[in-house]
């Protein structure tokens, strides 16, 4: 280990959160970590890389936030309550790499702090810019949302607002996204434009309203590639199909004004990076998950159903199908 790398570490383990049940975080060969008695243990990671899933200008900060936010999203979508993570971090040689750690962590530990998560190791090594966190939580045996549990009948949700990280890719004119009709804006230009590139560089982990539909929910997933993708994935899991109403999907007001029609639904439907949960749940648990997602805090809405069958199918509001104009989506059916 270089003196530098040496630094490196030790900035990371002055800020690095604490919690009981860690009995040795930083600093050794390997953390120990002390699980509750009866509780399952969550485990998922999630790399992020400089030119695939942030741009070259991405602020550190921002990196820092996202890379633990995309870990914890996997673990709302199962449920989970966090707990710890590791943080796997390749940095090219550059002058400034103790600077850009200490902005990264403003972003990374901030998230952190908000969900008691603490950071109990990793590894920090030469290369090209990237990220790699591991997340752990807790769940109740059985509880966990998996997503081979829908069943025909079942009522589709979301959770808050789909779309807005792929208009702000739009107006960034990245592709695919910039062929998408975006409207820099109808209202107030540079607060709505602001509004969608905050969701796309500080997406909110559905965390409270993963955990309080744990054992309420049939199904779950976070939505990271697009709902049609990531629905299509419950549907193959659990081998049944899906049917969405578009006019259902839900809308943030900044979306509202910088897209419509189709140029919206692709966004809502085939956008990608929201990180919501999508959810399926019997209709006569319809009052008890809007009584969750009130306690978590957390806006829901029904935005189709689970019938029998293979694939998803999405509805114009005239009750005609409709395809994304993107397709490669594995599981979507027209
Ligand atoms: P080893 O050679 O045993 O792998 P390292 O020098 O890689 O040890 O790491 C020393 C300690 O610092 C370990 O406890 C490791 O988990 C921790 N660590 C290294 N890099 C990071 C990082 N980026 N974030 C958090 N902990 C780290
Ligand atoms: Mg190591």
């Amino acid at each position: 280990m270089s003196a530098a790398e040496f630094d490196l570490i030790a900035r990371i383990r002055a800020r690095a959160g604490v919690r009981d049940d860690v009995a040795l975080g930083i600093g050794d060969d390997a953390a120990l970590l002390q699980p509750p008695p009866g509780r399952q243990l969550v485990v998922a990671t999630d790399t992020l890389n400089r030119g695939v899933h942030f741009g070259e200008g991405a602020a550190a900060a921002d990196i820092g936030w996202k890379s633990l936010a995309v870990n914890l999203s996997d673990l709302a979508a199962m449920g989970a309550e966090p707990a710890w993570c590791t943080l796997s971090l390749s940095l090219p040689t550059q002058a400034d790499n103790a600077a850009f750690v200490d902005a990264f962590l403003d972003g990374f530990l901030d998230l952190a702090a908000q969900h008691r998560v603490a950071l109990v190791g990793g590894d920090t090594t030469r290369g090209p810019l990237s990220v790699c966190v591991t997340v752990l939580g807790l769940v109740a045996p059985g509880a966990a949302l998996r997503r081979d549990a829908a069943q025909p009948g079942d009522e589709i949700w979301v959770t808050g607002t789909l779309g807005d990280a792929a208009a702000a890719l739009a107006l960034d004119g990245i592709a695919p996204y910039r062929e998408q009709a975006v409207r820099r804006c109808a209202g107030d230009p540079a607060t709505d434009a602001a509004r969608l590139h905050e969701r796309l560089a500080r997406p909110t982990p559905r965390v409270a309203a993963g955990r309080s539909l744990a054992g309420l929910a049939s199904a779950g997933i976070d939505v990271s590639d697009g709902l049609l993708a990531d629905l299509g994935h419950v549907c193959a899991a659990s081998q049944v199909a899906a049917r969405i109403e578009l006019a259902l999907l839900p809308v943030s007001p900044a979306l509202a004004a910088a897209a419509e029609g189709a140029a919206r639904w692709q966004l809502q439907a085939a956008g990608g990076d929201d990180y919501e949960l999508c959810f399926t749940a019997v209709p006569e648990r319809r009052t008890a998950i809007e009584r969750a997602l009130a306690e978590a805090a957390v806006p829901g809405c029904r935005i189709g159903r689970i019938e029998a069958g293979r694939g998803v199918r999405a509805f114009a509001p005239d009750g005609t199908p409709w395809r994304p104009a993107r397709t490669g989506y594995e599981h979507f059916a027209g």
